[in-house]
């Protein structure tokens, strides 16, 4: 595997790592302090990210996106990931899975996404249905030409911002060899039809200024022509697309830690006590190194993860591995990188406190690590009978 970068990638790296410094990392603080983007400056990196050509970068440059693959688009989430996710997410990264629009899908759903007119959220998690995707509540009942769906989404992230929802509800059930699970089947749900209502979420501590809400659906209907790709299939539409979102938070975790490593060499390169720089003191100085090995495992990791999958050589367990480890790693580095930088490590005069408080929900969103670890391992014993 060759990840040495083409002259255009070191471009799409340069023009996103200065877009976060100019037009994201100014505005940090603030943000933090508020709990909130406003609605201008929303509207001001969306129409700056689109002029830099990194807004929608993951789709299809046929259809007006950035038309970046796999790979290229892990090396944008990871300059985007130096900054905090509130700001992150407005240059948005249009969930992969609405490629399995079509017909007058395209034109009302995916097209508006990737220019910014609109913009979408993703609904799976509920209140008693987590990890356990298929063991979900949330009903889809046909009736004649609609669907009628019934029940109740949590830490739905971003849906006050969002126009509608890309909704996974229990179509149906069927035998398995581990018993009785749901069918699921996915829908675009507008978020002005009638029986949809969104309520506030939790505070969660991760992610300040980024909101996660609860949806309530009460006899929504939902026309079958607004079915997300095929009928009952939408547990394996998630799994063949949402693999994505796992490789974008193993690529946010790097580019995290890069920040906080960088702060930290700093840091115990101009700090003194007892007469001599901390970094001198081999108790500072191997926490530097250890930081820097995880960060760099991390990084080929996820690098492999998205170079296969860019090649057509989708890996569920490669990108479970990108996963857990970078954001397990990114839990030792900034918490190592507090305690380099000692009490000042745990204010908020700098980023660092945030960062270690970011990357908390990077090991629960998206498949917690167990049920990456599970992935892996399934992947190990299947071939033994496992
Ligand atoms: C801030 C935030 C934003 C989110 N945004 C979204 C969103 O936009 N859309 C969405 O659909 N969801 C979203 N989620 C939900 C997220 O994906 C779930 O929290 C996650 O999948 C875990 O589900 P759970 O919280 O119900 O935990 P549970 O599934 O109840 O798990 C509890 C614990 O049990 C463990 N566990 C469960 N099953 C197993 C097993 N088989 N083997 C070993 N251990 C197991 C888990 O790893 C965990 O440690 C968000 C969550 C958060 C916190």
């Amino acid at each position: 595997m060759d990840f040495r970068l083409s002259q255009e990638q070191q471009m799409i790296v340069d023009t996103t790592r200065q877009f976060t410094e100019r037009e994201l990392m100014p505005h940090e603080e603030k943000v933090e302090r508020d709990g909130h983007v406003t609605p201008d400056l929303i509207s001001q990196i969306k129409k700056r990210s689109i002029e830099a050509g990194i807004y929608a970068c993951n789709m299809p440059s046929e259809l007006g996106g950035g038309g970046l693959d796999s790979f290229d688009t892990t090396l944008v989430d990871r300059e985007l990931g130096a900054t905090s996710y509130a700001l992150h997410y407005i240059v948005a990264r249009p969930s992969n899975i609405l490629r399995a629009c079509r017909d007058q899908q395209i034109k009302e759903f995916l097209l508006p996404t990737i220019t910014g007119e609109r913009v979408e959220c993703l609904a799976m998690s509920e209140p008693d249905a987590g990890s356990d995707v298929r063991g979900m509540k949330c009903t889809a009942t046909r009736d004649g030409d609609d669907y009628v769906i019934n029940g109740t989404k949590h830490f739905i992230s971003h849906a006050d911002l969002a126009d509608y929802v890309i909704l996974f509800a229990a179509s149906g059930e069927e035998q398995t060899s581990k018993g009785v699970k749901k069918k699921i089947t996915g829908f675009l749900v507008d978020f002005d039809s009638p029986g949809c209502e969104r309520v506030k979420g939790y505070n969660c501590v991760s992610n300040n200024g980024y909101h996660n809400m609860i949806l309530n659906f009460d006899n929504c209907r939902v026309p079958t022509r607004n079915i997300l790709g095929e009928e009952h299939k939408g547990f394996d539409a998630a799994n063949e697309w949402l693999g994505a979102t796992r490789l974008q938070v193993a690529a946010v975790c790097v580019g995290r830690a890069r920040r906080a490593l960088k702060l930290s060499v700093e840091w115990a390169a101009t700090r003194e006590q007892f007469g001599q720089q901390i970094g001198k003191f081999q108790g500072i100085s191997f926490k530097l190194a250890d930081m820097q090995i995880r960060l760099d495992a991390a990084e080929l990791l996820t690098l492999r993860a998205a170079f296969n999958d860019a090649r057509g050589n989708f890996s569920d367990t490669e990108m479970a591995i990108a996963k857990v480890f970078s954001s397990e790693m990114c839990q030792f580095v900034t918490d190592e990188a507090i305690q380099i930088f000692g009490g000042m490590g745990l204010m908020d005069e700098l980023p660092l406190e945030r960062m270690w408080r970011d990357t908390r929900v990077d090991r629960i969103w998206d498949g917690t690590s167990e049920i990456q670890r599970h992935i892996i391992s399934r992947a190990l014993l299947r071939p033994h009978g496992g």
